[in-house]
């Protein structure tokens, strides 16, 4: 059978609503540019069909850049020496949200390094504060804690944890974090799950060391884990990280993995990263029409932005956060699309308010 033919088997598979094997999957990303264009269609009419039309911006609040990993890959690790550190208080956190709110997030995105200096507890008091003065739903994107952490931050109102694996191949995930291993990711993740979460996870695509086997392998992951949020970004070399010699990832593979992603968990909410838009500026208009369904905003006070620098030429560094909004509200719009007024919450919530079964 020719490749094409291959190709075109799995593909129709995919429209049938098919669960694709892993062969399918490794076809699928190996599309040439003609084929990738029918896969970027396919993916596009089924975010219209499963997830709508609109587009939910997060306002994102970068509020540390201090970081007790060492992840070979990141700007912000904790070796790296040349990059200036910063902390927001609980108070511009708090000023940074009411911005973001007001100019219309109806989800706050609270991430920084791993850094303890905040306790559980601290963040619990921020975020119960934020819940009571705003109309937002909260997710927390701060890495490693204990159980009991998370739990406390849950029962402070947190609605959901953004927990990407990064890469599903144990071995190259504890050589490119080192200290650490796949297995208690995934065990976190979990534990997130039975403590109510909806649970974001995701991938980084074109990492050195990453086959293509590999990148199959974590699309079934996040299918296997049936997270409600998912992340797909290209790695992209920093400054000062033991990879900065490296070449980044390709956007055409990137938008395959997010398209592919797309067909395997036609509810879930997928960003257009800002990592893709720094690989092309119309990188996440790309990524909007070939299955995502969300941007975050960058609400982080301007002074602050250069300095989260997870990878170089970040878009937006010198904006502040209106421009940002404006410029992916206009985007959204620029996509044929909406800017969605609800709060975006994962596909179980959603299902469980329609049907009054009681999950907030
Ligand atoms: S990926 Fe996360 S844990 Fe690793 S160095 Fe960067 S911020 Fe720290």
């Amino acid at each position: 059978m020719s490749v094409r033919k291959v190709f075109a088997d799995a593909l129709e598979r995919a429209a049938n609503g098919r669960e694709l094997s892993r062969e399918d999957l490794q076809v699928l990303l190996g599309a040439d540019e003609q084929e990738s264009t029918s896969l970027f269609e396919l993916a596009d009419e089924v975010r219209s069909r499963f997830v709508g039309e609109e587009v939910h911006l997060r306002g994102l609040i970068e509020f540390s850049n201090y970081c007790t990993g060492n992840c070979l890959y990141c700007g912000l690790r904790k070796n790296n020496r040349s990059l200036v550190r910063y902390r927001m208080s609980p108070e511009e956190i708090m000023e940074s949200a009411r911005r973001a709110a007001d100019l219309g997030c109806r989800t706050i995105v609270l991430q920084s390094g791993e850094d303890r200096y905040y306790t559980a507890e601290d963040l619990a008091e921020l975020i119960s504060r934020m819940k009571g003065e705003l109309d937002v739903a909260i997710t927390i994107s701060i890495g490693d804690r204990t159980r009991t952490e998370y739990e406390l931050l849950k029962e402070a109102g947190a609605d959901r944890y953004l927990l990407k694996f990064e890469t599903s191949d144990p071995r190259l995930f504890s050589a490119l974090r080192p200290g650490t291993t796949l297995e208690e990711r995934l065990k976190r993740i979990a534990w997130l799950k039975e403590l109510g979460y909806q649970v974001g996870s995701g991938n980084i695509v074109g990492l050195p060391g990453q086959s293509l086997e590999i990148l199959v392998g974590d699309i079934l992951l996040l299918r296997r884990l049936g997270v409600e949020m998912a992340g797909i970004g290209p790695f992209i070399p920093a400054d000062g990280t033991p990879l900065e010699r490296f070449p980044p990832g390709d956007l055409e593979q990137v938008l395959m993995t997010l398209a592919l992603v797309r067909l395997v968990l036609p509810r879930a909410h997928l960003p257009a990263t800002t990592a893709t838009a720094t690989l092309d500026s119309q990188g996440r208009l790309r990524a909007l029409k070939c299955g995502a369904n969300v941007i975050m905003p960058n609400m982080t006070p301007q002074s602050y932005r250069e300095n989260y620098r997870i990878y170089p030429g970040k878009l937006g560094i010198g904006e502040m956060p209106e421009e940002s909004y404006a410029k992916a509200v206009k985007m959204v719009e620029s996509a044929g699309r909406r800017v969605s007024r609800d709060y975006g919450h994962g596909y179980r919530v959603r299902e469980a308010l329609k049907t009054g079964s009681g999950i907030s």
